[in-house]
């Protein structure tokens, strides 16, 4: 169960009527989910690994229909549509794309999902009012990529250190609009190293981290992503897996949250800037590995394309993304007192 007490003192009466009534609610969908009693999953094991059913996905989770068709099956409720595909590495929530840890497989005519995905990345999204100790914030620390000789990507309209620092300006100000207090990490075209940055999101008492980057490679690619710390025991979204990936990282304490607040932001994001969307993935980047607080990283836009480099000079688009992670971060918060965190972006492909 979370708890949010001595947050909740600080919300509006009603909004904090709310959210008792909606604690209420989950905790009594705890003691007597809609299967009657204690639920047995049915796990299965596949090269060496733990699975589930999404038949049993279903049931747990109350969705009203599971549809297959093909390689494809669907898990649909009235707020929610999940789309698996079969040996797929990604699915969709709501037509957001989210990065597996291990792909959708089907044995023996049942679609499987990966203990793994179910509990570090389904069930944080679909009840983050489940998620154990999540922690009440107030600040958000921002942190500005790159700076001073670290330019980070350079595109034919700007360096990544520039725009970055420009979003979280914006960002800045946006959170303070929404009642948050802020830490940038840097202020100016300084130098910082990735271990600093984390050392001040670790000092920081009561707050959530958010790092804003911008993209590189090649003149074409193109679209947002947002990067949340991988799993101990599974591949970053761009690597095999390897034996380093067995250490638990000390970011690895938040992994529900962290996934949360990925998905809150990066569906934000992309409703309101209207970008490709590359994904929630998975990465081990050392300020995400190394902070004790939620935190997640941002990758805004390609400045290395010809036609998104020129969207992401223009102030408008910065101010936009901006406002679009400050609004969902508001969403996280919002989410971990709600009974779902549906992330919202038009019907499901
Ligand atoms: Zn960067």
């Amino acid at each position: 169960m979370v708890r949010l007490d001595s947050f909740s003192s600080q919300l509006p009466l009603h909004t904090r009527r709310e959210w008792l009534r909606r604690v209420t609610m989950s905790a009594l969908a705890l003691t007597a989910p809609a299967t009657g009693g204690a639920f047995e999953w049915k796990v299965v094991q596949e090269n060496g690994r733990d699975y589930v059913r999404l038949q049993d996905i279903k049931t747990f989770y109350t969705f009203p229909r599971l549809q297959r068709e093909g390689r494809n099956s669907w898990l649909r409720s009235n707020t929610m549509i999940i789309k698996f595909s079969n040996e797929a590495e990604d699915i969709f929530i709501n037509n957001v794309k989210f990065c597996l840890s291990f792909p959708i497989i089907e044995r023996d005519g049942s679609v499987l999902v990966s203990r793994m995905d179910l509990a570090k990345l389904l069930d944080p999204i679909i009840r983050p009012t489940y998620i154990e100790n999540a922690q009440p914030f107030d600040t958000v620390v921002v942190d500005a990529g790159h700076g001073g000789h670290d330019s980070g990507a350079v595109g034919p309209y700007g360096a990544e250190k520039a725009y970055t620092l420009d979003t979280c300006f914006r960002l800045e100000k946006a959170l303070k609009i929404l009642g948050y207090k802020t830490i940038l990490t840097r202020r100016s075209d300084i130098f910082l190293t990735l271990g600093e940055r984390v050392a001040i999101a670790n000092r920081t008492p009561r707050c959530i981290f958010v790092s804003v980057h911008y993209n590189s490679f090649g003149s074409s690619a193109m679209g947002l992503e947002t990067f949340a710390l991988a799993p101990q025991g599974t591949a970053t979204t761009y690597d095999e897996l390897k034996s380093s990936d067995m250490n638990n990282r000390r970011g690895n304490l938040r992994d529900s949250e962290n996934i949360a607040l990925a998905t809150a932001v990066h569906a934000n994001s992309l409703y309101k800037l209207r970008s490709v969307d590359r994904g929630v993935k998975r990465a081990r980047y050392s300020v995400i590995s190394g902070i004790e607080k939620p935190g997640i990283l941002v990758e805004g836009g390609f400045v290395s394309s010809s036609t998104e480099g020129a969207r992401i000079h223009r102030p408008e688009f910065r101010q936009t993304l901006a406002d679009a992670i400050a609004g969902g971060i508001g969403n996280y918060r919002k989410a971990l007192m709600k009974r779902s965190s549906v992330p919202q972006r038009g019907r499901t492909s």
